[in-house]
This record gives C-alpha cells, sequence and structure tokens, in this order.
C-alpha cells in the first residue's frame, strides 16, 4: 500500500500557509482512503533555531492540537512527534555520511535561514535536509504532501537514496514522489508578495495564524499589501501582481475553485471589495478549526496520551527499517 509521510515544525503557531500547503491535504490524503498516513510534529528539525524549552513543549502540544482540529484523526493516521521515535535521529546520521557537503551547500532555505551570518548558523540547520530524508525514508514512504519550498529538500531526499543504494548495491529506499498540489503550495506574506508566509516570520502581520479571531483576520487581509489595480478576469492579468495574486490563490483554496473560476467571478472588483469576501470565506473556515484547538488544548494529558501512542505505532515501523539499514551498512549489533 502507498504510504504518506510528512511533518510540521513546532517552531511557531500555524499559519495559513500551513494549512492549506499543508495540514488540509493531509486530512484528505488520510480520508482518500488510498494511502496509509503517518504525519509528525517535527521538534528536531524545530530546535535547528533557538527554542525556549517551555515554550517548544507548548507548541508541540499546541501543533498536535492543530492537526487535529485539521482533520487528521490520530485513530485513522499515525500522529507522533519526531523525538520519541529515536529511529529518525539514528537514520539521518547514516545519511550525513551519504550526503555531500556540496548537496548541503546549494539548499535554499538554509541560505535563507542562515541569512548574512552564516558561519554562527547551527551545524543542524546545515544537516537538516539530511534529517528529513530520514523522517520519510525510515517509513520508506512512497508519497511526501509539502508545500513549493519543500520540493529542493525532497529532490535531496532522491538523491540520497539513491547514493545510498547504489553505494551500498542494494535496492532498499524508495524514490519517494513529492505531492505538491492545489491552489496554495506556496502562501506568500502579507506584507511582501516575494516571500513565503512562514510561522517564524517576526513580523505577526505577515500572516494569518490559525489562533486569530474573526477581527484579526479582517483586519490582517484589510492591510494586506496590494497594488491599487482593479483584479483581472483572466489569469494573464495576475502575471507581475504576486500580491493580487496571492490573495486570490488564497480565494481558491478556500472556496475549492480553480484561480479561472475565482476570476470569472470577481474579475474587475476593487480590493476594498475583495478583501472582505476573503475575509468572511477566511473566518468561516478557520473559526471552527480555531475553537477546536483551545478545547482540545484543555486537556494536555490526553494530547500526550495521542503522542505516546503514536510514537508506539509509528516504531513498529521504523524499527525494522533501522536494523535493515545497520546490516546493509556493517554495523554490528
Ligand atoms: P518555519 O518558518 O519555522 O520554517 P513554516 O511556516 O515554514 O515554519 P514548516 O514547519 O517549515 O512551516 O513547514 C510545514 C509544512 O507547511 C511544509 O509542508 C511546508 O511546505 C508547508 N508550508 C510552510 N509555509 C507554507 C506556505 N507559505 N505556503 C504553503 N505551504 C507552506
Ligand atoms: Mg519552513
Amino acid at each position: 500500500q502507498p504510504r504518506v509521510f510528512s511533518g510540521i515544525q513546532p517552531s511557531g503557531g500555524l499559519t495559513l500557509g500551513n494549512y492549506l500547503g499543508a495540514l488540509k491535504r493531509f486530512a484528505d490524503m488520510q480520508n482518500e482512503g488510498n494511502f496509509e498516513t503517518i504525519y509528525c510534529m517535527v521538534d528536531l528539525h524545530a530546535i535547528t533555531v533557538w527554542q525556549d524549552p517551555a515554550d517548544l513543549k507548548r507548541k508541540t502540544r499546541e501543533l498536535c492540537a492543530g492537526f487535529i482540529a485539521s482533520g487528521v484523526d490520530p485513530e485513522k493516521s499515525i500522529l507522533f512527534n519526531q523525538s520519541q521515535v529515536p529511529e529518525h535521529a539514528q537514520l539521518a546520521w547514516i545519511f550525513n555520511t551519504v550526503a555531500r557537503m556540496g548537496w548541503m551547500n546549494r539548499m535554499t532555505q538554509f541560505k535563507d535561514k542562515a541569512g548574512k551570518n552564516r558561519e554562527n548558523a547551527s551545524l543542524g540547520l546545515f544537516a537538516y535536509p539530511s534529517l528529513m530524508a530520514a523522517d520519510i525514508l525510515i517509513y520508506h514512504a512512497t508519497h511526501v504532501p509539502v508545500g513549493e519550498d519543500q520540493k529542493q529538500h525532497l529532490e535531496l531526499t532522491r538523491d540520497i537514496a539513491a547514493k545510498f543504494n547504489h553505494d551500498y548495491g542494494v535496492d532498499f529506499f524508495p524514490m519517494t514522489e513529492p505531492v505538491i498540489e492545489g491552489a496554495a503550495t506556496r502562501v506568500m506574506s502579507l506584507r511582501d508578495g516575494s516571500k513565503k508566509m512562514s510561522k517564524s516570520d517576526p513580523s505577526d502581520m505577515s500572516r494569518i495564524n490559525l489562533t486569530d479571531d474573526a477581527d484579526a483576520i479582517a483586519a490582517k487581509l484589510r492591510k494586506a499589501r496590494t497594488d491599487p489595480d482593479a483584479l483581472p478576469s483572466e489569469v494573464d492579468g495576475l502575471a507581475e501582481r504576486p500580491e493580487a495574486r496571492n490573495l486570490v490563490n488564497i480565494y481558491a483554496a478556500f472556496a475549492d475553485m480553480t484561480v479561472e473560476q475565482v476570476l470569472a467571478d470577481v474579475g474587475g472588483k476593487q480590493f476594498s471589495e475583495f478583501k472582505p469576501m476573503l475575509a468572511e470565506l477566511a473566518v468561516a473556515q478557520l473559526s471552527p478549526i480555531s475553537a477546536e484547538m483551545s478545547r482540545l488544548m484543555q486537556d494536555q494529558e490526553e494530547i500526550d496520551k495521542i503522542l505516546r501512542r503514536g510514537a508506539e505505532r509509528a516504531r513498529e515501523i521504523t524499527e525494522p527499517i533501522l536494523a535493515k539499514t545497520y546490516d546493509i551498512v556493517g554495523l554490528v549489533r
């Protein structure tokens, strides 16, 4: 059976980008029933940049609530946090010996996150894609739903799998397919149409958080940067208008429409008219999720139990795959 793996970092509160680009699709793939689905809170990735320890625990539990509130069912899917399944980090070490420095040097996420002072970035941030390859391949996952920004890391995952198979003369790790689909695979910052929306962006006005209330969502969209022109009636008219394109994409993803269909409806409208329509749609879809998140957050013990149970189920898959990997590599057990 095809197997889906994907993860989200507990590095901040969930954004609209995480919801449309990842969580909503995680729930869809779970419900389609064609896949075994495995979803992870990747806490070991989050600490590649500084996280306050008490905050990290809170954000991990809140993220778990976010998964469930978005429709990921811990009975149907395996839902857990990465650090409770040690085989992820163990396989990552093996992959650190397979991946090449030159491959990592080309990763744009590292360049973006390390910023100007690269010498001062953590070694973990540099090796991030190797741990991500391990997250996926420790399950022999065949499909990975992600946003557009993770495409390069998934290509690297395939490179690592291919080099491992080649170096050891085996056909052990599969070539994983990225699944980057829908109208909102790259939701952009509301303040800057050239930057993706991120939970770790210092500006709260740049993003819509799943926990924002109706007033905050309306205010952020009202202030979202746009150009002064009316909306076009055809997709071509969005070229060179990244902010307009972004808001139309978000609308399309919420309404389950294509961009063409949205423009057929709203072409010719001014942003002053379109933005409140978008706000109404966003509030209608996000407020039940945020209400469910706060309800789930009341019972921290229940969340911890779900994570422990998910980790046990995950380890039934990861232990034999790590054992086989160690054997292939020649590690005596
Ligand atoms: P950080 O800023 O800490 O990296 P993030 O918002 O990028 O946080 P991640 O945990 O890195 O979130 O990514 C989780 C998933 O959400 C990934 O599949 C990623 O591709 C997707 N994703 C993140 N941001 C966006 C976005 N703006 N649009 C669509 N998908 C996104
Ligand atoms: Mg990210």
